[in-house]
This record gives C-alpha cells, sequence and structure tokens, in this order.
C-alpha cells in the first residue's frame, strides 16, 4: 500500500499493463497477475478462473494460440487462393501445373502441399460380417450405403437376407497419409473402396512410384476399434463418434 491508502497498480505479468483500472480488471495467475486482454487471449472467458496457471504457463499457452490461430488463417487463405485442375475420390483436390494438392475430408483442416511433401501413404480397409436376426421386411435397405458415424465413417457393404436371418458386410475404408514436418499422419474417413485406390494411386504418383500395386491391408474389428481409441484420445474424433463406431465393429 502507498501513501492515502491509494492502491498501487497491479501489472500483467504476461504484457506488462497496469491492471485493476476501469479498463482493464485483473485475475489471479498461480504466481502474478494478468490482464483481462491476456487472459482472454489464454482462452479464457468472463466467470472463469486462471489460479493455477503460472505466468509462464499463461505466455506459452498465448504464444500456441496465437500460432495456431495463424495456421489456421494461412491455411485457409491457401485453400481459398488454390485453383484444382482436378478432384478424385471427391477429396483429393490436385492443381498438376503448380504440382500442389491439397485434401478436404470434412474433418481436417486442409493444407495445401507440394508434392514432394507426401511421403507415404496406406489404405485400409476393414471389413465386418454381423449375422442377425430378423422379422420380416429388410432390414437391410437401412444400413447399405448409410453412414453410420458422421463424418469419421461410412458403411460401404451389401446386404444379403435369407429367410429371417440377415448378414451385414459392413467395409470400413480408410486412407492414411503422412506429410513432411507434420508429426501426426492423417485419415480420410468417408470414401469408397475404389475412391481410396484412385487417391491412393495419385499419391503413389506424386511420390513417384506410379506402378506399385494398391496394397489393401485387412485389419480385425479390435484394430479398428484400437485406432479409433487413439484417434479419441488424440482429441480427433468426439465420445459419441466414438461410441458410434465401438457399435459398429463390434455388431452390437
Ligand atoms: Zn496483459
Amino acid at each position: 500500500m502507498s501513501l492515502f491508502g491509494k492502491k498501487e497498480p497491479l501489472i500483467c505479468g504476461v504484457c506488462g499493463s497496469e491492471t485493476g483500472t476501469p479498463d482493464s480488471k485483473k485475475h489471479k495467475a498461480a504466481d502474478g497477475i494478468i490482464c483481462h486482454k491476456c487472459f482472454l487471449k489464454a482462452g479464457y472467458t468472463p466467470g472463469m478462473m486462471c489460479f493455477a496457471d503460472s505466468i509462464e504457463a499463461l505466455k506459452n499457452t498465448i504464444e500456441a494460440r496465437a500460432k495456431a490461430e495463424e495456421d489456421f488463417k494461412n491455411a485457409k487463405e491457401g485453400v481459398k487462393n488454390f485453383t484444382p485442375t482436378r478432384t478424385v475420390g471427391n477429396v483429393l483436390h490436385i492443381n498438376d501445373d503448380t504440382r500442389q494438392w491439397y485434401v478436404d475430408d470434412g474433418l481436417h483442416l486442409a493444407y495445401v502441399r507440394n508434392f514432394d511433401d507426401l511421403l507415404e501413404s496406406w489404405i485400409n480397409v476393414s471389413r465386418n460380417e454381423t449375422t442377425s436376426t430378423t422379422s420380416g421386411s429388410g432390414v437391410g435397405r437401412a444400413i447399405a450405403g448409410g453412414v453410420i458415424a458422421g463424418p469419421t465413417g461410412a458403411i460401404v457393404g451389401a446386404v444379403t437376407k435369407k429367410d429371417k436371418t440377415s448378414t451385414t458386410v459392413s467395409e470400413i475404408v480408410t486412407i492414411t497419409y503422412r506429410v513432411k514436418d507434420v508429426e501426426m499422419n492423417q485419415t480420410i474417413f468417408d470414401i469408397s473402396s475404389g475412391q481410396a485406390e484412385n487417391i491412393k494411386r495419385e499419391f503413389d504418383k506424386m511420390m513417384g512410384t506410379y506402378d506399385t500395386p494398391v496394397i489393401v491391408q485387412e485389419s480385425s474389428s479390435a484394430d479398428e476399434l484400437r485406432k479409433f481409441k487413439q484417434l479419441l484420445d488424440d482429441g480427433t474424433i468426439t465420445q459419441d463418434e466414438f461410441n458410434a463406431k465401438k457399435k459398429q465393429l463390434l455388431g452390437l
């Protein structure tokens, strides 16, 4: 406290500005005070508290958020300015003149890449057969070609019905690719095996391995489920999407 009982200004540990003024509320951090502007920049909203975070952690969060925002802006801008000369399998947009491409699968942020940014790609097909007893009119119609789990996967399959027992063969096709300077592999969902093969062929061409055969890996429901659990843990899919997938894979 200073003379005359007037409060000392409290300095924001992140940006150094004065807090506690009518223009800037202050928020308590673990080892200091931050201003309202920095509080919002760190992703907090009014009513939340940040007293568990150190100034250092808040600084890092603000930096990471700013970088992510910048990446997001650049990615959007890149796609906006991209004119594809052709599109393959609905989701792979290619410009053969600039030798660039991007994938827009409706799930991941789309980034324009160069042909030689692509390091590898592979197709995964998971076939699952479910036999169930039906009473009368075709249960199958609703399943064939229907989308069960929103953006994370489609069932492409045939349904046969004999007497009162029906067998559902569902096929979940994904194509996964890895690009330079990105740690995480990206997976494209919601494609048919035909689309996946076309995309895989284009990817092979970009990597200069034009004549390699398309490799289809069969995997069990358990393998698939493990993969989706990983996606859930990574935050790529939601709990609801995971639950729907689990139900589907286990034929529940
Ligand atoms: Zn501040």
